[in-house]
């Protein structure tokens, strides 16, 4: 089992949405269905201490890979849970003033983090919490000084995430947890994209909080960890469930030990791997972005050129349509700037966030490579788009005007 069985079509390039697992991890996984299937909240007989030892050995593993003491790593469901319990776990224990009254105290977030962060917050307003969601500049970079602009007084917590979700950029995560430091505000970071992919050091990154999912980083799904500081200083937060107190008491209910065993052996694998991984497949994205660019006019990419992590690109292709273009290139699983929300598709929060228009953002592609990728994919994948984009064009009256020289945003179009 060191290969997996790769699905051939459609290529898979949406590694930012999830990951396969990786066969490593389902080997390590495997025992604990059947034969150390025990609750670790056993503790006088071996089923009991059986896993107990996968668990405790994962949570080596986790916790060598951020660089932080075992006792600081509480396994989650995945990276909504330990933004929440983070979040308002943190709100919470640190509000200024009780439940009822106002100025509970002050949270500083951006505008483009992932829902899992954006809704936990906004339920916090809701609840008399003040919020700040911090406006992103256009290449999508969070830097200290824009957070430091945010800060006030009662600022208890800030929550910025390490690496964007669909346009791959990374923020300024060490300075803000300097920022955070100095002035006693504790620092939560999404490190979902990150975590397992860039090196992470939470005493050299300054960070308190840290919340990661395994399915991004060829685990299984349904399983994450948060890291919760406890020294200098250490961290307190009020649990979300109430239960049988594992966890330390962050959080109860019987540990999910396969997921945690495959969480473990990921992240070992993780710390082994993310250097070559990360040069291969920056290459890889390089050529696809240069090649792409080179050969379609009117085509960007959406985000900061160099602060990007290696394996995600997010472009937009001008005069084409949205639909059109996710159609057209259907042999490659990837992901649209366009959400789907009940019944209609809405442009992406984070592209607009940044200032890319509604057509541009249903007109762009995410493009995430992963461990198995291969040039030959990317080849295809690049032939693909460029077909697509050229033949869309090729049916735009939009683009013709536009070769013409007539200036679209100029045109006064008939209203019936
Ligand atoms: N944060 C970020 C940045 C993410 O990309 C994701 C997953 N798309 C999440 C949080 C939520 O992770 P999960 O669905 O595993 O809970």
């Amino acid at each position: 089992m060191t290969k997996p069985a790769a699905p051939s079509s459609p290529i898979y390039m949406d590694h930012a949405a999830t990951t396969p697992c990786d066969p490593r991890v389902v080997e390590a996984m495997l025992p604990y269905f059947t034969q150390m299937f025990g609750n670790t909240g056993s503790r006088n007989h071996k089923y009991g201490w059986d896993a107990e030892a996968g668990v405790d050995k994962a949570r080596e593993q986790v916790a060598k890979l951020l660089n932080a003491d075992e006792k600081e790593i509480i396994f989650t469901s995945g990276a909504t849970e330990g933004n929440n319990l983070a979040i308002k776990g943190a709100a919470y224990m640190y509000e200024k003033a009780p439940a009822g009254q106002a100025k509970r105290g002050h949270i500083v977030t951006g505008l483009i983090e992932h829902k899992a962060v954006l809704d936990p917050c906004k339920r916090l307003q809701k609840e008399g919490f003040d919020v700040t969601f911090v406006d992103p500049p256009v290449d999508g970079v969070y830097t200290a000084e824009m957070i430091k602009q945010a800060l006030r007084e009662d600022t208890i917590l800030v929550s910025i995430m390490w690496a964007n979700n669909e346009i791959g950029t990374i923020n300024e995560v060490r300075e803000i947890g300097k920022l955070c430091k100095e002035r006693g505000i504790v620092f939560h970071v999404d490190g979902t994209q990150w975590v397992g992919k860039m090196p992470t050091d939470v005493e050299k990154d300054n960070i308190d909080l840290l919340s990661f999912s395994g399915h991004k980083i060829y685990g299984p799904k349904g399983i994450g960890a948060l890291y919760v500081r406890r020294k200098k200083p250490r961290v307190r937060l009020q649990s979300l469930f109430d239960g049988g107190g594992q966890e330390r008491g962050f959080r109860s209910g019987t540990l999910n030990v396969t997921g945690i065993v495959g969480l473990g052996k990921a992240c070992e694998i993780a710390m082994n791997e993310m250097e070559h991984d990360a040069a291969r497949l920056f290459k890889l994205r390089k050529h696809m972005e240069d090649s792409l660019l080179k050969s379609l006019d009117y085509s960007a990419v959406n985000g900061h050129k160099d602060k990007r992590l290696p394996h995600i690109a997010n472009i937009s292709f001008g005069f084409v349509e949205g639909e059109g273009l996710m159609m057209a290139v259907k042999d490659i699983a990837c992901s649209s700037g366009s959400a789907c929300t009940s019944a209609s598709l809405e442009p992406s929060y984070v592209l607009k966030g940044l200032g890319v228009g509604d057509e541009l953002a249903h007109s762009s592609l995410r493009l995430s490579l992963g461990r198995w990728t291969t040039q030959e994919q990317v080849d295809f994948a690049i032939e693909k788009i460029t077909f697509a984009v050229k033949r869309l064009r090729e049916m735009s009256p939009l683009y013709d005007m536009h070769k013409e020289g007539i200036d679209i945003s100029k045109v006064e179009w008939a209203h019936h």
